[in-house]
């Protein structure tokens, strides 16, 4: 498969070698003089980038002519950090992620409720690539008569998350998903947790759905903590079976905050499947707590003691507060959506999680949490430049080839991406690696990474000298093979 994706590429590039030549060795912009990474091909050199028509048309140490010429010196040219694991998919999260390195960012592990709508409303007005999956929890929302109400990803806790849907209803939730598939998502997304009441079977269902269309599983595991029934071990066993039962890929969702103490062990769990032959990956973000919906079912009673901790340890982003019995009381039984932080984890922890082999990284990016600024910059910090316990080459192969391979199995667009070479998509990230750091905090979760100096879409300047390029929305949609199996928008 890697093999296919490298002549591709070069397939590519020769024609725009070919055109190069016609049109006197111009190119609409050339990126000088960086130290340039491919992840796929182990290139680590300083190089030249010609760009044409949004590819790159060019890899070469002779000097390229272009309309525009980046001088590159001393920064860092790999491609664009592709997220698969975004919330936020607002203009203002936008111009985080694309200030923090990420060309792509898809909505994954739950996937937006109305797959068209979502594809509409962001064509021609995002900064970044975009994608979603079709919503397991929205489409068992709908079918079990409590449909998610506007604006919203996540279900409310009450019976239609925690009831085991009827034969009927299961038939509802996938005549919706295949529907959503059709309409261009990705992946089924399934975020268990939030659907404690969805019975094995019914899981073992949605995926043999995905299975059917050949498509992957991103999850949001069933549980996570040391009690049983119910601890992250056996969470991840019951995908791990179902992906193997259906033959369907799988992708488990922030490892670290769905295993806690026992990440380590659920990366062993990923391994021994994936030694059986088995297709599953896994990603994390690089903090140590988590957010999410305080009134959603994964604070159903019995969260303190599966998660090991009590009130005071979820912490409101806005305001600092700490909760009490009576405050969580209060906010977990309204049906207004607060998002609370989630302290159940280490920094010891997330510090061995990162550097896995295994894992990619994903940021699970929402508004209120810095991970949806700061992810990819802070591992570049902390973890490369810091803590030393990741090289470079390592960390960017973890934010652009490895997603990108995962989302092969649902677009052959995404052959193009996570790569620098002649005819890959030219969605383009230089940085300086000496000094790129996060900046957003808990305080202030939106303050972008400093660090990016040029930030490429498709061609397109997105983030230029440091800043944002006013008035350009270059980012395309990636789709499912539900609709013209390019995979890519026209
Ligand atoms: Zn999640």
């Amino acid at each position: 498969m890697r093999k296919l994706a490298f002549c591709f590429c070069l397939f590519f590039g020769f024609i725009g070698v070919s055109r190069a030549r016609v049109a006197a060795q111009q190119y609409d912009l050339v990126i000088e003089g960086g130290r340039t990474i491919d992840p796929e091909t182990g290139l680590d050199a300083v190089r030249n980038i010609g760009i044409r028509e949004g590819k790159i048309a060019r890899i070469s140490s002779e000097k390229l002519n272009g309309v525009r010429i980046i001088h590159a010196n001393g920064l860092v040219v790999a491609p664009g950090f592709i997220d698969l694991h975004q919330h936020g998919q607002d203009p203002a999260s936008e111009r985080v992620k694309a200030l923090d390195g990420v060309t792509t960012a898809l909505e994954l592990e739950i996937g937006v409720p109305e797959v068209a709508q979502f594809l509409k409303a962001k064509e021609g007005q995002s900064l970044i690539n975009y994608g979603t999956s079709a919503s397991y929890v929205a489409a068992r929302a709908a079918a079990l008569g409590a449909p998610l109400p506007a604006g919203t990803i996540f279900p409310k806790s009450g019976p239609a998350t925690n009831q085991p849907a009827t034969r009927e209803e299961i038939e509802a939730i996938e005549e919706r998903l295949r529907e959503e598939l059709d309409a261009g998502g990705l992946a089924v997304g399934m975020g268990i947790q939030y659907t404690p009441g969805a019975t094995r079977l019914e899981v073992i269902d949605m995926f043999r759905l995905a299975a059917q269309r050949g498509l992957p599983v991103y999850t949001h595991v069933r549980s996570a903590g040391r009690v049983e029934p119910g601890s992250s071990i056996e969470a991840v066993s019951e995908v791990i079976g179902a992906a193997a039962i259906t033959g369907a890929a799988l992708h488990i969702v922030h490892i670290n905050s769905s295993c806690l103490r026992d990440s380590l062990e659920c990366l062993s769990m990923v391994a021994g499947a994936r030694a059986r032959g088995l297709d599953v990956t896994t990603e994390a973000y690089p903090y140590v707590p988590g957010i999410t919906p305080i009134n959603s079912a994964l604070f159903n009673p019995g969260w303190q003691e599966k998660l090991g901790i009590s009130y005071g340890d979820l912490v409101l982003p806005d305001t600092g507060e700490h909760l009490t019995k009576e405050r969580f009381e209060e906010l977990h039984n309204s049906s207004t959506t607060r998002w609370v932080l989630v302290y159940a984890n280490t920094q010891e922890i997330v510090d061995q999680v990162i550097p896995n082999p295994l894992v990619m990284i994903a940021s699970d990016g929402v508004e209120g949490h810095p991970r949806n600024a700061g992810t990819y910059s802070r591992v570049l910090a902390e973890y490369v430049r810091e803590k030393g316990t990741l090289t470079l080459r390592d960390a960017i192969r973890k934010m652009t080839l490895m997603p990108a391979e995962m989302l092969e199995r649902s677009t052959p667009a995404a052959r193009y991406k996570g790569r620098l070479q002649e005819g890959c998509d030219a969605d383009i990230v230089a940085f300086d690696a000496a000094t790129i750091h996060d900046r957003a905090t808990f305080q202030k979760p939106m303050e972008p990474s400093e660090g990016v100096e040029y930030l490429l879409v498709g061609g397109t300047v997105v983030v230029d000298e440091g800043k944002l390029a006013p008035g350009v929305f270059p980012g395309r949609a990636l789709l499912g093979p539900g609709t013209s199996g390019s995979g890519v928008a026209k």
